[in-house]
């Protein structure tokens, strides 16, 4: 009995192992004819400046329907393509896409808003990254003043020459720069009076219990407080609750970003969205 469990328990491993290494192989194909066919799409998620019901842009979030596998979050596939330098082609066609989409936004009578693009920590570090970056916004007739990075606590902290010369020349050009996912990575706020960035995007995982845990509370209202004197803003992320909102604007939080106002949308949504927003708060919009 104990042999044949043993071997139900062995087989049962094997599966598992097969089926996942099927999975990586059939991602791996899928993901390479993707990028072939430029078959990526980007959905769009407001940022919300609660206390003037002003939106001020969008964060763009890849999303992609694999004929074979259905869809699969960038949670899986943005990981895999950065350990197999995929990532490098993807973000390319994401940043070519954004500004297909930034020019159907600017036909809608959108002018100023701004759309925030992710950057992988592979794509950032490649010493070509600035140059593959504007090659597209020209071939796109358009400019780093309509765009946003948004780089992780991660990607930026070793802190190192390379780092802040690209932050800089970034800045230079005309993107506004994000920390993404701040908090997760322990680095101290210290080193970032060095870098030129905008906003800092506190973590999901702070926001999530705001509301009844004393201790994230106290983190965010620290982080809050030392950004500012650092004269940067603060955007929350993953903001789903009132309760969150309201707590987060009475710490002076400067930004709200989640499925409290909207989840990440395709592009003819926004727009529905926006003129939505606009009808509601009398034309009240950064546009
Ligand atoms: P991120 O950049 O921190 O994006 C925020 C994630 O939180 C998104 O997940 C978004 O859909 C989700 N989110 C927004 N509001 C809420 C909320 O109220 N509650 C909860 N629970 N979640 C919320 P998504 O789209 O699945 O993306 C996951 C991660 O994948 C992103 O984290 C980013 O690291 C990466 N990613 C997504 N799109 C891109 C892209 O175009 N390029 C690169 N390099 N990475 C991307
Ligand atoms: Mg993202
Ligand atoms: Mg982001
Ligand atoms: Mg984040």
């Amino acid at each position: 009995y104990a042999k044949q469990s043993g071997r139900n328990r062995f087989s049962f491993y094997f599966d598992e192992l097969n089926t996942d290494a099927n999975r990586l192989i059939l991602l791996d194909s899928e993901l390479r004819k993707a990028i072939d066919n430029h078959d990526f799409e980007l959905y769009f998620q407001p940022k919300v400046n609660v206390r003037e019901n002003k939106i001020i842009g969008f964060e763009a979030l890849v999303r992609w329907n694999s004929e074979k596998l259905g869809f699969v979050s960038p949670a899986e596939f943005i990981p895999y393509a950065e350990e197999t330098g995929l990532i490098i082609p993807i973000s390319e066609v994401i940043i070519e896409k954004a500004c297909e989409e930034l020019s159907i936004l600017r036909k809608a009578g959108y002018s100023k808003l701004p759309i925030s693009i992710n950057i992988s920590s592979i794509h950032f570090q490649q010493t070509n990254f600035l140059e593959s970056i504007q090659i597209i916004l020209e071939r796109n007739n358009t400019s780093a003043h309509n765009f946003e990075i948004e780089v992780t606590e991660r990607t930026v902290m070793n802190n190192d020459a390379d780092t802040i010369s690209k932050l800089v020349r970034l800045k230079q050009l005309g993107f506004k720069i994000s920390i993404d996912d701040f908090g997760t990575g322990y680095s101290s706020l210290s080193y970032l009076v060095r870098f030129p960035v905008d906003y800092l995007k506190i973590d999901k995982s702070f926001i999530q219990h705001i509301v009844n845990l004393a201790d994230k509370q106290a983190i965010v209202d620290a982080i809050i407080q030392m950004a500012h004197r650092l004269n940067m803003q603060v955007i929350a992320e993953g903001v789903e609750s009132i309760q969150q909102l309201n707590q987060l604007s009475r710490m002076g939080c400067d930004f709200i970003q989640g499925y409290y106002y909207s989840k990440p949308v395709p592009i003819e949504e926004l727009i529905e969205f926006l003129q939505f927003w606009e009808y509601e708060h009398q034309g009240e919009i950064e546009s």
